[in-house]
């Protein structure tokens, strides 16, 4: 009895205990609680859950919404999601953000389906802005009912005065107005540069296509962008990536003045979304210089990064793979002028590496990958083991013995899988089945164990993260050709493109500690979806939109 009566007062104390860490008084309030949501935290400790309580910029509390009521206060802001999906907020791991708000501004030709429509659109831009150089555009004559690539002479009868350069979507090929030529000193006996080509008619004649290198003779002619104008670009890429549930974004390949552009506005707190840039390798020396390593600055803006080209792309046949085109029987492709000649590269990786910085390096074709992770590999053994993090952006052909060297030397495949479905409508008919069998291959690099981490490429497709989730788990081309999937072996489940694009993502900028997950600790980034992506059919996720965004607590978007 007596034994029994010590244990009731025991447990007497421990519940009083118990009840006094719970009292509400406690502790702090809440600023924020998210409650009657369907919480999928991508935390394995407590994979889902109904509230969440913030305080400041952090989450402090995930659990029941009874248990999160303990945390309400006066001042409490509440957010009753209404039993809807919410999720840690997305983190694009390979953008190109400025390009991405400068678009938005530009001129768009994405949907140009003729010549002629494809002209009418720059002669109207010509006619509003007569002095401006038209860039941007993004067209992709695969989409032109001609099926071929435009020439100057569509454009030159009314852009005597405006110099006109155009790119295809990929950023690999562009079309110069015959001014623009001029201005570049580019005539029918200027010699192809390495690494580019100058598109060429029957007679010899340049038609205005200019692919890869060649592009630089015409860019390094364009005056640079004001600070105001790329100030509104990043302002219009930063209210688009709220708009889409994009917490955090990757930035491949920025300028300094667009690292100028994200210093300002981060200093005037204007940045709602976290950004971590990949400055060009050329660039390797400023960032080491001053001791910048990877992962370095603030929780909305972080450097440390490098990004490098192995080589072009697919859709301009630029993509360096150890067999020919199927339908370029001469071309293997092309490698970028960061990879001509090998030890210049070689030597960028194994520098930059040894100051502490990370190397994200594109690469498309097989031979391009393969090529890679030689290289890191003798980074590997030359600077000898740590915690680096190399990176491959795309990792879009791989030759099937390369899957199991990205797990063994932890290589981070960072892929896009809109492309999939994008380029999946003519892939095959430029490198053939058996090698499209090895493309985009998400499902095999998971099987293998390799690390992904999800992004867009805008704007080389479109940043709304729906659409890539719905293009990595349905792999539905846009031509409506494979309902069932291209190459459907390859698909991958809605949890693994959720857990690539948060904690993959994270992981790939050594902020999985911080961000990736709804855990109690971690930044509040997180995004309330109108539908529910793990029940709604897998055709039906790209027309889920965002009915809230958060960014370190902050509600940076509410549709309502
Ligand atoms: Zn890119």
């Amino acid at each position: 009895m007596k034994n029994v009566g010590l244990r009731i007062a025991q447990l007497f104390v421990f519940a009083l205990l118990a009840v006094n860490v719970a009292l509400p008084q406690q502790r702090p309030a809440a600023d924020l609680i998210v409650t009657n949501a369907k919480v999928w935290t991508v935390d394995s400790e407590r994979p889902r859950a109904e509230a969440v309580a913030v305080i400041g910029e952090r989450i402090v509390a995930v659990g029941t919404a009874g248990e999160m009521d303990a945390w309400r206060g006066e001042k409490t802001k509440l957010i009753d999601a209404a039993g809807r999906l919410l999720l840690p907020g997305f983190n694009d791991a390979h953008l190109h953000f400025v390009a991405g708000g400068v678009q938005l501004d530009n001129v768009d030709l994405r949907e140009a389906s003729s010549h002629k429509e494809f002209a009418e659109l720059i002669e109207a831009r010509a006619k509003r802005f007569p002095k401006d150089w038209i860039t941007g555009g993004d067209w992709d004559e695969q989409k032109f009912k001609e099926g071929r690539l435009p020439t100057k002479e569509l454009v030159d009868p009314f852009t005597a005065d405006t110099p006109v350069f155009v790119n295809r979507y990929d950023g690999h090929e562009a079309l110069a107005n015959s001014l623009a030529l001029r201005l570049a000193g580019i005539t029918r006996e200027t010699k192809d540069p390495p690494g580019g080509v100058i598109i060429r008619d029957a007679e010899g004649n340049p038609t205005g296509v200019l692919k890869d290198a060649a592009m630089e003779m015409v860019a390094a002619k364009i005056p640079p962008m004001s600070r105001e104008r790329r100030l509104r670009a990043v302002r219009r890429a930063l209210a688009h990536a709220a708009r889409h549930g994009v917490t955090s974004v990757q930035d491949m390949g920025p300028s300094n003045a667009d690292l100028a552009a994200y210093i300002e506005l981060d200093e005037k707190r204007e940045l709602t979304t976290r950004i971590y840039a990949a400055p060009p390798i050329a660039n390797w020396q400023d960032q080491a210089k001053v001791g910048i390593r990877r992962g370095f600055g603030s929780a909305y803006l972080r450097l440390g990064a490098l990004k490098s080209f192995a080589d072009g792309s697919l859709g301009s046949a630029t993509a360096y793979f150890f067999r020919p085109y199927n339908d370029a029987p001469k071309s293997r492709g092309l490698l970028s002028s960061d990879f001509i000649p090998l030890t210049k590269e070689r030597q960028r990786l194994q520098r930059s590496d040894a100051a502490g910085l990370q190397n994200c390096v594109h690469a498309i074709g097989d031979q391009a990958n393969s090529i890679t992770l030689d290289m890191f590999s003798e980074v590997i053994k030359t600077n000898g083991t740590k915690d680096r993090r190399f990176r491959i952006e795309h990792a879009q052909h791989v030759a099937k013995k390369d899957f199991e060297r990205f797990r063994q030397l932890d290589v981070i495949a960072s892929v896009q899988p809109y492309h999939a479905i994008d380029d999946g409508r003519w892939a095959e008919k430029r490198i053939g089945h058996e090698r499209a069998l090895t493309t985009y291959a998400f499902r095999t690099f998971l099987d293998n164990r390799v690390r992904l981490a999800l992004g867009s490429d805008w704007t080389v497709a479109p940043l709304n993260p729906m659409l890539t989730i719905y293009a990595a788990v349905t792999r539905a081309t846009l031509d409506g050709k494979h309902p069932d999937g291209w190459i459907p072996e390859e698909k991958i489940k809605v949890a693994e493109a959720v857990e690539a694009y948060t904690m993959g993502s994270a992981y790939a900028e050594f902020m999985e500690k911080e961000k990736g997950s709804i855990t109690p600790g971690k930044l509040a980034d997180m995004v309330l979806l109108s539908d529910d992506i793990f029940s709604v059919k897998p055709e039906a996720i790209r027309d889920v939109t965002v009915a809230t965004t958060i960014v370190g607590g902050r509600v940076v978007y509410n549709r309502d």
